[in-house]
């Protein structure tokens, strides 16, 4: 009994991550995911991206045709992590699965925003960190694809851990698979926009995370490769304040902009109508 209303709790309410004030549920999803106490960014899962940001059907139902679902990694090198025990790679990914409803830490398809045909790419911090392993780069390497074929623009939303380790070397070879892939998007001169999420690390911020034509950031999202403790454990300095916040990232020209959730889908429309225009 005391189970079913600690439960019963949980999915009525939230907690803020950054001002701990208990918010209620159905108050944080109408204020996108924002703390309306203290305007913290919480996360959005692939879903509510989608939902966010896709034109939507005579029944407010965003148009989403995926792609790729039911892929899965085959967990290669049969990794189990000698820190835990009983703990292998085969049974995280399936309580992954099971917790995010998704099969990977990506979901890809296609929609329309702002009645423009659009190829999307949406990490899910939720499933393993948004980790890479070979699944996550082969789905963002067929998305590019598809964006060829159709000759329609890319959004890649990023919210990543960076690669995962589970996979070793299968995950690092999907940074080159997945930044060749774009060099011919490149070449062919169809838009790319990068939505880059807190948080955005590691191998899919040296890659498929910041190679589009328009790099966007949500506020006070940490983008970053290597952790600060990593940078001033190996340089010995004190890093700056703000250091690998989407606003320090802005002022040293590393994105071009940072939009506030509210103004996503518009801003982003108005960058597919410019482009459209040049083309
Ligand atoms: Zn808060």
């Amino acid at each position: 009994m005391e189970n079913a209303v600690k439960e019963k709790t949980k999915t009525l309410w939230n907690k803020c991550p950054s001002c701990d004030q208990i918010i209620y549920k159905k108050d944080l999803e109408e204020n996108l995911k924002i703390c309306p106490k203290c305007h913290y960014y919480l996360r959005m899962s692939a879903r509510e991206r989608i939902a966010l940001l896709a034109d939507t059907n005579a029944s407010g139902k965003a148009v989403f045709e995926e792609m790729d679902a039911n892929f899965f990694s085959e967990d290669p090198l049969r990794f189990e992590d000698p820190a835990k025990s009983k703990s292998s790679y085969a049974a995280k990914l399936a309580s992954e699965q099971k917790k995010t409803g998704h099969y990977e830490a990506i979901v890809c398809g296609e929609a329309e925003m702002g009645k423009h045909k659009v190829v999307l790419a949406v990490m899910d911090f939720e499933f393993m960190g948004g980790s890479m392993g070979s699944v996550v780069g082969e789905k963002v390497t067929r998305a590019i694809e598809r964006s060829l074929q159709i000759k329609a623009p890319l959004l890649i939303i990023s919210a990543s851990g960076g690669a995962r380790m589970q996979e070793g070397i299968l995950s690092l070879m999907q940074m080159a698979k997945t930044s060749a892939a774009l060099a011919r998007l490149h070449q062919e001169g169809i838009l790319c926009i990068c939505l880059l999420c807190d948080p955005t690390t590691g191998g899919v911020t040296a890659s498929f995370a910041t190679l589009g034509d328009i790099l966007i950031a949500e506020p006070k999202a940490l983008i970053a490769f290597a952790g600060p403790r990593v940078i001033e454990q190996t340089i010995r300095q004190k890093l700056p304040e703000g250091f690998q916040q989407s606003e320090f990232l802005m002022q040293h020209g590393m994105v071009d902009c940072i939009v506030e959730r509210k103004n996503l889908k518009a801003q982003i429309i108005n960058f597919l109508n410019i482009f459209k225009k040049k083309a």
